[in-house]
């Protein structure tokens, strides 16, 4: 048994402590790990609120060790090409199952959903906030640029918006959405909602060339300003300026009210990409004239969730261009950084928050 160090919840009833815990070390593993920085996101804060009846502790214990936003040093690690004592990795969140899409690689896609697969920190598997962490070389993403810092902890984050933009590629080619130049400069993206995905989304939105717009209902922080600034991201409370003619629209609000506000103002042939999610919004009673304007548009809906081994690459090349180029606007998307101990924060959202992480050590 290892004795360390962990933050714990109970799920699905809630509840965090920073508390002492003993582990199996398991019959088998590659690699010896510990925590650099672990992210928190909405996610964490639902399952210590008990909000998210869909987790669960792992086989046969009562806790679950909360983090899957995370950036590990390898403490030890057995002989092999790819991954050397010191190095910096990203773990993968999702480990696959036994169907057809778990079976290579691509557990994002699992065709059967829980209990095939299980996501470290959510369901069923623990989580990286604890002193040591024991892993397969399969299921770690080197950090090959030391430039990165504390950014590389957005690895995770990111991936879902690569494995997003994937989804997009496939579904946009049902005709022909480029412009007449064959490049996507100037057709326009808009992102319902400003956290830290809506972030991330709108700068993988300029790389491709899109007129990106993020929305929420309200004004911004100047902080968040300042970065989409840099950036050249636009930005617009719809309740006074609701932008028109979207060719892709990307959601990360989980309102259904405010997606159909949105997606009425799509063009002929954009896509629509679902991704944020709250159980807990109201319903928006959809009718027959927006069945139309769907249908009638050819607009694609397509929801993407989680991502593969090869979006966290993807991730991690950006995340290595987005720094060469801003530098102090990447590193300023981290808000605050915490103490294992500070487990206030998972109740209560910083004002200004992109990204709050744990630095644990
Ligand atoms: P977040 O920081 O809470 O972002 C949600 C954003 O949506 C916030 O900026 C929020 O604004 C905004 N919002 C909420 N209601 C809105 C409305 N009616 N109109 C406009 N904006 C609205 O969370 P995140 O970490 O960026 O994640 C975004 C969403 O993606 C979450 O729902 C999360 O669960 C989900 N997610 C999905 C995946 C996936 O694989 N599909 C992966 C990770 C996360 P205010 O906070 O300012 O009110
Ligand atoms: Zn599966």
């Amino acid at each position: 048994m290892t004795e360390q160090k962990a933050i714990v919840t109970d799920a699905p009833r809630g509840g965090v402590k920073y508390t002492s815990i003993d582990l199996a070390e398991p019959e088998h593993y590659d690699a010896k790990l510990s925590p650099v920085y672990i992210g928190i996101c909405g996610t964490d804060r639902g399952e210590v609120a008990g909000a998210l009846s869909f987790t669960y502790n792992p086989e046969g214990q009562n806790f679950l060790v909360l983090g899957h936003e995370a950036l590990l040093r390898v403490d030890d690690v057995k002989d092999n090409d790819y991954i050397k004592k010191g190095d910096l990795v990203v773990p993968l969140v999702r480990r696959p199952g036994k169907c057809v899409n778990c079976r290579i690689g691509r557990q994002d896609n699992c065709s059967i959903g829980d209990p095939d697969k299980h996501e470290a920190g959510i369901t069923g598997l623990h989580g990286f906030m604890r002193d040591v962490i024991y892993d397969d070389i399969e299921y770690l993403v080197k950090v090959e640029d030391p430039d990165l810092g504390k950014t590389a902890v957005l690895t995770e984050p990111l991936k879902n918006v690569m494995k997003a933009f994937e989804v997009f590629d496939v579904v946009s080619k049902r005709s022909i959405f480029f412009g007449e130049d064959s490049t996507l400069i100037g057709k326009r993206m808009v992102i319902i909602g400003s956290g830290s995905e809506a972030f991330l989304y709108s700068f993988a939105g300029i790389d491709r060339g899109f007129d990106v717009t993020m929305v929420n209902r309200h004004d911004e922080t100047e902080n968040k300003l300042k970065i989409m600034d840099e950036f050249g991201v636009k930005f617009a409370n719809y309740l006074k300026d609701m932008p028109e003619k979207i060719d892709l629209l990307v959601d990360t609000s989980g309102d259904p009210t405010t997606v159909f506000k949105f997606l009425r103002k799509v063009n002929n042939n954009g896509v629509v990409i679902l991704f944020g999610t709250n159980g807990k919004a109201p319903g928006y009673p959809v009718d027959g004239e927006d069945i139309d304007y769907i249908v009638e548009r050819n607009i694609t809906i397509a929801g993407s969730v989680d991502a593969a081994k090869i979006h966290y690459v993807q991730a991690l090349q950006s995340l290595s261009n987005w720094n060469r180029r801003h530098p102090d606007a990447m590193k300023d998307l981290i808000t605050y950084e915490a103490k294992p101990t500070e487990t206030n924060i998972f109740f209560q959202k910083p004002h200004g928050e992109i990204k709050t992480v744990i630095k644990w050590q």
